[in-house]
């Protein structure tokens, strides 16, 4: 799959992705995208990058075979820990390889959204380590939700920026950091957490995440039959896919089902890009709603739009009580104890073990994108 490969022309992923912004962003689209071409053709970037992964973030991250789940669905399942990458997730890979770009191109500041607030905790660390500011967008109502993470991200020294406007969450704190993006586009670079936006961010935060899937495939003993993980924006798994994209893995992704953009949504332009979005009667970006913060998202990044669309990887959907189910199941099985955002994959392979979509014997690759210290409060109050 080519578009898994190299940079999309002008950030398009068929008929989705491409750079629908103010005419005052078009110029630092255009610098990003020349500077990170740049700096990923730059062997002493990329060293300097590998290296912070291996002695600061903890990659490679295990491959853990889920011995006790396995035995159980009749399946051989396998686990590939972002829960174990520094922060808890698979946000630093991410922001460590924009915080760079970003220092290479002279910022002095990170600017980011949140929703759970991981990405937000990630932007911190990157800027406290790498000696840059950093200004985090959070809805008011996940600042309620992530109490921890706020806290977090004031103690690695990054002002934390309430937003207030629309459902206060991480759809109108994108807007928002947009906005402070324009305000102050010389000094600052808009570090997005995910694969959506305009290009070059689809495409960056592709190739940033993509050391997911690589790493899996060399650890795995074999090709799995299916590579499966959550999306929420996409980032885990497009960084998942694009270690398989060339072999013949079936590739699947998991939405919340109150935020299924891939499913329940339609063409449209949210946050710069085209891309697959949830939108009501009149065409208005549409409220999500998922118990995981990190997936209460109406987009979705484009190249999973065209992957859809091209039929290369699937999309299904799980329950909020699915979700919840799943946590349990895979810490009293394994003693791994995943984030609610993860678990929307565990749930479908829990789901789906011994049905057509997952027969006996099928050999799953689950990326299990973070842990779940952050949701035991959400948790507790799930009967
Ligand atoms: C942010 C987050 C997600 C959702 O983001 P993607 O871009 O879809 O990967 C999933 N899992 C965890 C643990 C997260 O923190």
């Amino acid at each position: 799959m080519t578009t898994l490969m190299i940079e999309p022309a002008a950030g398009r992923f068929g008929d989705y992705g491409g750079r629908f912004v103010p005419e005052s962003l078009v110029p630092a689209c255009g610098e990003l995208a020349a500077a990170f071409r740049d700096a990923w053709a730059d062997p002493g970037f990329r060293a300097e990058l590998d290296e912070l992964l291996a002695v600061y973030a903890g990659r490679p991250t295990p491959l853990t075979p889920a011995r006790n789940l396995s035995a159980e669905l009749g399946i051989e399942l396998l686990l590939k820990r972002e829960d174990l990458a520094h922060t808890g997730s698979h946000k630093i890979n991410n922001v460590l390889g924009q915080g760079l770009l970003a220092r290479r191109m002279g910022k002095r500041r990170l600017i980011a959204e949140t929703g759970a607030g991981s990405h937000g905790v990630a932007t911190a660390t990157a800027a406290a380590l790498l000696g840059l500011e950093a200004t985090v967008y959070m809805g008011e109502r996940d600042m309620e939700r992530q109490r921890l993470n706020v806290l977090r991200m004031t103690t690695l020294g990054a002002e934390v920026v309430p937003v207030t406007t629309g459902s206060r969450t991480l759809k109108d704190a994108t807007n928002e950091a947009m906005r402070a993006w324009v305000a102050d586009v010389d000094g600052a670079h808009f570090l997005l957490g995910s694969v959506g936006g305009p290009h070059p961010y689809p495409w960056m935060v592709r190739e940033l995440q993509r050391v997911i899937g690589e790493e899996a495939r060399r650890q795995a003993p074999y090709v799995p039959d299916v590579v499966v993980a959550c999306v929420g924006g996409g980032s885990n798994a497009a960084g998942t896919f694009a270690g398989f994209a060339d072999t013949g893995a079936r590739l699947v992704g998991v939405e919340a089902a109150g935020g299924a953009a891939l499913t329940d949504g339609a063409p449209g332009v949210v946050h710069g890009a085209r891309s697959m979005v949830l939108q009501d009667a009149e065409g208005q970006v549409a409220e999500a709603q998922s118990i995981a913060a990190g997936l209460d998202y109406p987009g979705v990044g484009p190249e999973h739009a065209h992957l859809a669309a091209t039929g290369r990887a699937e999309y299904h959907t799980v329950k909020d009580d699915e979700v919840v189910a799943a946590v349990r199941r895979l810490a009293r099985a394994e003693g791994l104890i995943c984030a609610l955002e993860s678990a929307h994959a565990v749930a479908w392979v829990l789901r789906e073990a011994g049905t057509p979509l997952l027969p006996a014997g099928t050999r799953v690759l689950l990326t299990l994108s973070g842990r779940g210290d952050k949701d035991m409060a959400t948790l507790g109050d799930v009967a």
